[in-house]
């Protein structure tokens, strides 16, 4: 969420994977960050998956688990002496068994061998050697936790969180990027009485005794949440249901879960079969999510977000981006080092969910200035911006836990499906996607498989394709130069090397006001074409939805004036923004001292500089050009103020305006949280 007044870009590497997290908090009680959270790691093939039986008993008081159960490992392709484990530096191992075979059973030692981000490596001497071909089964018990919230893993708190995907809270099979199916009991006190498990299907809930259990049919990573929920359930024929969980009932809870059963259609029809039984859309209080680093964490099956998702109207775009994550990379990853281009597809899916449910003019200007309510860097504009200011590459060089690259591969990469979809025909590109999940379920695939994928279902290569969106910055400039001459529409495109390829539509518009959409393919310096007409023609545009992601003269010209300030706000240099201020272009047509004095005012706001930020707002109002979009953020920074010095008035007319400057962009902008804002 863009009008987040702090952004966090933290960096959660472990061995074989790094998580981003944009987690974007607002100021103390205003509306929690909207950005996600993408948690993936590698995934092995489906005919070598460990089982776990396992039974967890949570203690939330002590803010600690013990467990104990049973890993049984597929066969061996050689001798066994030894099994690796990883498991997160809080939990303690504290007796292995060997089970199974019986003859070799015994106790096992275990060394730490490694202390890697956190989690301990663990090497577990068998008792006896295990010729290969063989299973073997380990009996295990574990305990531990900690007073502070880990990476997606809290066992305090009024809704206990452990994810198998955020920390290997379980000793982990291998270097902990191997899933697992099985059975997970987890055993709560009465505070917390609801119990879900990612990808589960519920065996038995016993309310009495505290004992949950669930079959997990599918390779995943053990999570799960405990707390004391309300439910609202959603079934819709041959759908899987929608339950919203969440601490205290809201008007608004059935239309969150219509709105996520809803992107859950549109996204079956675009990705294949939803593979959970259920879908369960999880309320974590605000406060604890910002200290265990996320915002939105998309598990199999199960959507936990921040409550202030769930208390603001449903956003087609968030659900659409976090739900099409059940499919990438839940059900398929892309390889690394191309991982991120899971992101690109979730915001691919998040542009499907809108255009289908919020209609067409919706979902454009999505795709060009983003929408605030989700994440605003999602945008043609928040990419095009940092690539004048020298941050572009090539789409699989973008990488998580980065700022801006990450959000600017997000935005290109969705683009590209864009752009593929219009090449080789949507459904046919959801057809080949479709098959791609189900051939590689559990699995990833790399770039070159995508391609060959594609291009066999396109029945002709496109390796050009790729080269040109994936394996090199920038996007493509074209300009349209049209004429009428005896009875003929003569259209000329042209474009700068390096040269793009595409399919583009072409509306022409006649006199009569009526129009005609073509399709033409430019390829090269100069692409000619030519229609007959009947009438005078008015108006000729290529690809005026913004389908395809490009530059155009006034985009070029407004980033390349923006520039200092996009480096220096990417950089949060309080200082860089004050030298952009001393050398202001005149006229300033691009509204750059506005842009300047909106980010002092937010990077100043982060730094508890409240009344400095304010004299930034209120300069940035006073600027003749003005972005509408961002005229919000300057009256939510002028109400945080006010708010401090207790003015009521000038609180009520700060959050007023900020309410009538969002109505007026048309955008559910910064207003959102302003509006959430009280006094105290
Ligand atoms: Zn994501």
């Amino acid at each position: 969420m863009h009008l987040s007044l702090r952004f966090h870009a933290r960096v959660h590497a472990r061995a074989l994977a790094i998580f981003a997290l944009p987690a974007l908090v607002a100021i103390p009680g205003a509306r929690p960050g909207l950005g996600s959270v993408d948690i993936r790691r590698g995934s092995p093939a489906a005919d070598s998956v460990p089982r776990y039986d396992l039974s967890v008993r949570l203690d939330p008081e002590r803010r600690r688990l013990e467990a104990s159960g049973t890993l049984t490992l597929p066969p061996a392709s050689s001798d066994r002496t030894e099994v690796s484990l990883t498991l997160h530096e809080a939990m303690r191992l504290t007796e292995v068994r060997l089970v199974a075979p019986e003859w070799a059973a015994g106790a096992a030692a275990v060394d730490t061998v490694a202390r890697e981000r956190g989690d301990l490596r663990l090497r577990v001497r068998l008792p006896q050697t295990l010729p290969r071909g063989r299973r073997a089964s380990l009996s295990l018990k574990f305990e531990g936790g900690s007073a502070t919230p880990g990476f997606l893993f809290y066992l305090g708190g009024d809704v206990i969180y452990a994810s198998g995907w955020g920390t290997n809270w379980y000793p982990a099979p291998g270097d902990g990027s191997i899933k697992v199916t099985g059975r997970l009991r987890v055993f709560t006190p009465a505070s917390h009485p609801v119990v879900l498990a990612s990808g589960g299907r519920p065996l038995r809930a016993n309310r009495e005794t505290g004992w949950h259990a669930f079959e997990l049919p599918r390779p995943t990573y053990l999570s799960f949440v405990a707390g004391r929920f309300v439910q609202t359930r959603v079934q819709r024929p041959g759908s899987a249901p929608v339950t919203v969980y969440v601490a205290e009932a809201r008007a608004g809870d059935t239309a969150q879960a219509r709105a996520a059963a809803a992107a859950l259609e549109v996204l079956e029809r675009t990705f294949g079969r939803y593979r959970w039984d259920s879908l369960a859309v999880v309320e974590y209080p605000d406060t604890l999510a910002r200290r265990l680093g996320f915002n939105a964490a998309a598990e199999p099956g199960m959507l936990v977000l921040k409550g202030g998702f769930l208390r603001s109207n449903p956003s087609s775009a968030n659900y659409g981006h976090e739900l099409t994550h059940q499919w990438w990379p839940n059900v398929t990853g892309f390889r690394r080092p191309a991982s991120l281009l899971a992101e690109g597809m979730a915001n691919y899916g998040a542009f499907r969910v809108v255009e289908a449910l919020e209609g067409h003019a919706a979902a454009e200007r999505f795709r060009r200035t983003g929408d605030p309510g989700f994440n605003g860097d999602i945008s043609a504009w928040f990419y095009l911006r940092h690539a004048a200011a020298g941050f572009d590459t090539a789409l699989v060089a973008f990488r998580e836990g980065t700022f801006p690259g990450r959000n600017m591969g997000g935005t290109k990469g969705a683009f590209v499906f864009e752009s593929l979809a219009h090449e080789m025909g949507r459904d046919r590109m959801h057809r080949a996607l479709t098959r791609l999940l189900d051939r590689h379920e559990h699995g990833t695939v790399s770039v070159e498989m995508f391609e060959a994928a594609m291009s066999a279902a396109a029945g002709r290569d496109l390796k050009w394709f790729v080269r040109q969106w994936f394996d090199r910055e920038g996007v493509p400039h074209w300009e349209a130069a049209w004429r009428q001459r005896a009875g003929r529409l003569h259209l000329e495109v042209t474009q700068p090397p390096p040269y793009y390829r595409a399919t583009l539509p072409v509306i022409v518009t006649g006199a009569s006001g009526a129009a005609t959409v073509h399709r033409i393919v430019v390829d090269g310096p100069r692409s000619s074409f030519a229609w007959p007409t009947t009438e005078s023609v008015t108006r000729v545009e290529v690809d005026p939805a913004f389908r395809v992601l490009r530059w155009t003269a006034s985009l070029r010209s407004r980033a390349d004036a923006l520039a200092p300030v996009t480096r220096a706000r990417a950089a949060r240099s309080v200082d860089g923004l004050r030298a952009v201020l001393r050398t202001l272009p005149q006229p300033d047509v691009h509204g750059v001292t506005f842009v300047t004095h909106v980010s002092l005012a937010e990077l100043l706001l982060d730094a508890d500089r409240v009344g400095e930020a304010a004299a930034h707002a209120r300069a940035a109002l006073e600027a003749a050009v003005r972005d509408p979009e961002q005229l919000s953020l300057a009256y939510g920074v002028l109400a945080l103020d006010a708010r401090q010095r207790r003015d009521t008035t000038r609180f009520q007319e700060a959050v007023a305006n900020a309410i009538a400057a969002d109505a007026v962009a048309g955008i559910p902008g910064p207003s959102v949280w302003v509006r959430a804002l009280r006094m105290p």
